[in-house]
């Protein structure tokens, strides 16, 4: 082995050391490398189109349904933050102040923004003067700064991140319910339809809630190491940010209204979903839906049969392109076909195509999948059904992994040596009757450091929060009290 294919090969092992593993696919991938300041990673030209390809996504459905992007300051005056002091509180140890301008003292301290509720509501409350001004949806695509003293973790924990944050006004609470659930619906989109990640909808618990919110929606990922991801929340403010800011209308029968508004989010942890849940020991797996390259042409030849097998592949290539697929060409003269097949493998193009003297004696190609290297030969003609047909079963190969991962590891739980045992053994979510009581969560968090990820919904797309179900227990699987919610515990990022 060359000193280069040592680089390319991945040496942690996914299910016996998935922090470390995951650290060296985002390296060795090239999707990220760390920044000199703790906390902050450089995300890289592989990385960085794989969240265009997200962005892309969400923001031609965001403004399919009415939302507008707009860009406000990086800084937020420390008045503004004051206003909602819910805010303030919720975010204040992890804000980072920007106190001198030059070699000059500031008189008002600038927050960089945590998140932008306090800049974008005074102007929100602007320009809403009457009901024909509403719904107001406006988004943007920024990075927000929290000051979070933990290790990096490229994509799931850095103090800057990438996202978007949509903040509406309504003029009604039902403006406002429907909105919190098409933003839900559309990160359940972009994670099932995208990223190939099924997901489960919920609530989070009263206590963990957006700050100042009335209900917080999210979409959770369970990970292959059986921990959460928090994949996007979608919060229903109700009006006490519109109070807190006076965002207020004239309605029909010129009475002024207080609004109701929304605000919802989705980062780059995304990616890191991504990453987490495809990938393997070989490195990188991305689903043909994102993957910057979906199919890898490597053509395998000899002095004396280089012309034709060039010919053939670039003519492949040609007609895939055209067809509209992303295509590698990979004729590199310096570079052997096992070189290339591990470095394809690596960087998770999910259809590499080989292309030898045979494949061109014979008319034919030969697919390898990249997630579980199955091989099958097929004939020239047709390439473009063929790799097509190729594609969609290696994203359903990718979801079904996902989906049954899921499936398996929702247990259900009574009692606390069952929660804890359970998380302790399994991962996963459990399953369990919940009195409502932060306590009972601290309990288990205490033990095992788990907590309420979610919360499901019985009345989804209604106008209501959208009760929790009844549990089929009735009392509560920590304290025994009596329950009449059910929670689902959880390990997460
Ligand atoms: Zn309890």
């Amino acid at each position: 082995m060359s000193n280069e294919s040592q680089e390319l090969g991945i040496t942690e092992s996914k299910s016996h050391k998935p922090g470390d593993w995951y650290a060296e696919v985002v390296q060795k991938a090239n999707l990220a490398d760390y920044a000199p300041m703790g906390g902050f990673i450089v995300t890289k030209p592989r990385g960085y189109a794989l969240w265009e390809a997200i962005q892309d996504a969400l923001d031609g459905w965001f403004k399919e349904t009415g939302v507008d992007n707009v860009y406000f300051p990086l800084f937020i005056p420390e008045s503004f933050l004051e206003r909602e002091k819910d805010i303030v509180e919720g975010f204040d140890p992890e804000v980072a102040w920007v106190t001198h301008g030059g070699h000059d003292e500031l008189e008002e301290r600038l927050a960089v923004r945590p998140t932008s509720e306090s800049i974008i509501a005074p102007f929100m409350a602007d320009w809403t003067r009457s009901h024909r001004d509403l719904p107001l949806r406006l988004n943007q695509w920024c990075s927000v700064v929290r000051w979070e003293a933990t290790e990096t973790k490229p994509f799931f924990r850095t103090k800057e991140f990438m996202w978007q944050e949509g903040h509406t006004a309504h003029a009604t609470d039902e403006g406002a319910w429907d909105e919190v659930w098409t933003r839900l619906g559309q990160y359940e989109r972009v994670y099932e339809d995208v990223l190939a990640i099924p997901v489960l909808r919920g609530k989070k618990p009263e206590h963990d809630k957006f700050p100042g919110a009335d209900t917080t929606t999210t979409v959770e990922a369970l990970m292959p190491d059986g921990k959460s991801v928090q994949g996007g929340t979608s919060h229903n403010l109700g009006q006490s940010f519109a109070e807190a800011f006076d965002i207020t209308f004239v309605d029909e029968d010129e009475n002024e209204q207080t609004a109701y508004t929304t605000s919802w989010g989705l980062s780059w942890r995304a990616l890191g979903a991504l990453i987490m849940t495809h990938s393997d020991d070989q490195g990188l797996v991305l689903p043909p839906t994102i993957a910057p390259t979906q199919v890898a042409i490597v053509p395998i030849w000899q002095e004396e049969t280089k012309d034709d097998v060039l010919e053939y592949s670039e003519n492949i290539a040609d007609e895939l392109e055209d067809a509209g697929f992303r295509v590698e060409l990979d004729d590199r003269d310096e570079r052997n076909p096992g070189f290339k097949f591990n470095e394809h493998e690596l960087n998770g193009v999910p259809l590499r195509l080989e292309i030898g003297p045979y494949e061109v004696e014979d008319e034919e190609v030969t697919l390898v999948h990249r997630p579980d290297n199955e091989e099958s030969v097929a004939d020239r003609d047709g390439i473009v059904e063929t790799v097509d047909e190729h594609l969609d079963e290696i994203f359903d190969k990718l979801y079904d992994t996902a989906e049954e991962n899921l499936e398996n590891n929702i247990r259900e739980a009574h009692s606390p040596e069952d929660i804890l045992g359970t998380l302790g053994k399994h991962g996963g979510y459990v399953k369990t009757p919940w009195c409502g009581d932060e306590a009972c969560e601290e309990a288990i968090k205490e033990k095992i450091a788990a907590e309420i990820v979610m919360q499901p919904l019985e009345d989804e797309g209604g106008t209501t929060a959208g009760e929790v179900p009844e549990p089929d227990h009735d009392e509560c699987g920590v304290c025994g009290d009596p329950a009449d919610e059910i929670a689902y515990f959880a390990k997460s990022y």
